[in-house]
């Protein structure tokens, strides 16, 4: 099932959320719906350098992650990329346990929504923050 995320128009995303109506969060929800792959924010700078400086970005950023309408992905090269969530993200919790694949050729990493992270044993007394499941490989568009 498609993520209201991915098809709903900015203005009406942002109202739903209870967010504020800015024209930064508006353009990066835009380019987070226009991308097939999760974006950085050095990419969302480079897009928009016309437009925001990158304190705005990071901001705006920030304020969707803690809303719920994106997550992050760790890459393997210690950087961090952001991507859509599916409908049952609010506030700052953040439901969902699916794998991310980065490709080695492009660069471009994506949701695997469909795969799910393998229940991983945690020693009792540790607590967990979040787990991150990368894949690594050559994408479809790649081979
Ligand atoms: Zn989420
Ligand atoms: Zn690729
Ligand atoms: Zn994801």
């Amino acid at each position: 099932m498609p993520s209201i995320l991915k098809e709903k128009g900015p203005e009406e995303l942002l109202k739903k959320y209870h967010l504020r109506n800015t024209d930064c969060r508006v353009k990066i929800l835009e380019s987070f719906q226009q991308f097939d792959f999760a974006l950085s924010q050095g990419f969302l700078e480079e897009e928009l350098k016309h437009s925001f400086d990158r304190v705005t970005i990071y901001r705006t950023l920030k304020s969707f992650l803690e809303n719920g309408l994106i997550h992050k992905i760790l890459d393997n090269e210690g950087g961090i990329k952001y991507a859509l969530c599916s409908d049952d993200c609010s506030g700052g919790d953040h439901h969902h346990s699916h794998v991310h694949f980065k490709c080695e050729v492009c660069g471009q990493t994506v949701c695997l929504e469909k795969s799910t992270i393998p229940d991983v044993k945690i020693p009792k007394n540790f607590l967990v923050d979040e787990v991150n499941v990368l894949v690594s490989g050559i994408c479809g568009k790649c081979r």
